[in-house]
């Protein structure tokens, strides 16, 4: 593997990009485990992420950091999306950056008075994260929202759509490709219903969610019994590895008690597949990306 190294960063650095060093995994994903990343590179625009993918061939991309869990042996390199800001509403259209908070869009559309990202209000997520994943909560997904995806594929900044992607339940479809930006297609509605909406999604989550850090989900929904079913049905729960555990207010969840490692993690990850698959002949898909040299 051709490794970033002080030349790359020189040269990227004399570019105008921000790199930091020798950054801690736990600081770069939610759940809070990792080692270190030797070099965090953050491209402001669409033209330094450019710079970057031409200097170096990067093999991880990160946006929150909130479905990604880091190697406890660390990683070489790292292309954060994070810092890739703007957005804008021209009438119903509101385009937005990668690296902007969904959250915070879900409210600037809810401040004029536009629906379509009210199941957005409490996902975690950064532009780029959510279309990579297919974001989703509540029956709603990013892929009903999307009106169009700006990628840097192979060299090239293209735009598609999702119908193009063919996106999937908790899948963008788009490879190895970096989300720039993406133009979301809202609709007028009333702000009161808007607001009601919104609240209804955030008690519900607030009733049904852990507290602690985690990655949210840690596998998918892909029959018509939720997993957490499967993980309670083989008394999983409250389950605990290290510092990793089985929550016991979502058993699809993992928290961080404190001090857990990515390798308690991937433990509790297995023992849980392992039981689900002897008790119900049930394969349990991964949801959470776990990244690693
Ligand atoms: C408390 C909690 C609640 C959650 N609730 C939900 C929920 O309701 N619904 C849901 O779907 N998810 C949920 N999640 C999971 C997570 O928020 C989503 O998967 C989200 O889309 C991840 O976005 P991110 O920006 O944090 O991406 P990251 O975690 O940084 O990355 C996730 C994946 O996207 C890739 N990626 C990131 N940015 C880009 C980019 N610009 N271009 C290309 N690839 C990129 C990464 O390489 C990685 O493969 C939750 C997580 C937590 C911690």
């Amino acid at each position: 593997m051709v490794r970033f190294d002080e030349i790359i960063y020189k040269k990227l650095t004399d570019a105008g990009v921000e790199i930091a060093k020798d950054v801690s995994a736990r600081t770069l994903s939610t759940f809070g485990s990792g080692g270190f990343v030797d070099y965090v590179v953050y491209p402001k625009n669409a033209e330094e992420v450019l710079t970057c993918v031409s200097a170096f061939e990067f093999k991880h991309v990160l946006g929150g950091g909130s479905n990604v869990l880091i190697s406890d042996n660390g990683l070489n390199a790292v292309l954060s999306m994070k810092k890739l800001k703007g957005y804008a509403f021209d009438g119903d259209i509101l385009r937005a950056s990668a690296g902007e908070y969904l959250p915070l869009l879900s409210k600037a559309a809810y401040e004029r008075e536009l629906s379509g990202l009210e199941f957005a209000c409490g996902i975690p997520a950064t532009v780029g994260g959510a279309v990579k994943m297919n974001a989703g909560a509540f029956g709603k997904e990013m892929a009903g929202v999307l009106k169009s995806v700006t990628l840097l594929k192979n060299g090239e900044i293209v735009s598609t759509t999702p119908t193009e992607l063919k996106m999937r339940y908790r899948d963008g479809r788009i490879g190895s490709a970096i989300v720039i930006e993406a133009e979301l297609k809202l609709t007028s509605r009333e702000k009161e219903k808007i607001e009601y909406e919104m609240r209804e999604n955030d008690a519900a989550r607030r009733r049904s969610q852990p507290k602690e850090p985690s990655l949210g989900s840690v596998f998918k929904r892909t029959g018509a019994t939720a997993p957490a079913v499967y993980i309670q049905g083989c008394g999983l729960k409250g389950v605990r590895i290290g510092g990793a555990a089985v929550s016991g207010v979502h058993s699809n969840f993992i928290i961080n008690m404190g001090g857990a490692t990515s390798r308690d993690y991937l433990r509790l990850v297995d023992k849980i597949k392992n039981e689900v698959r002897a008790r119900y002949a049930v394969e349990l898909e991964e949801e959470f990306v776990f990244l690693r040299d």
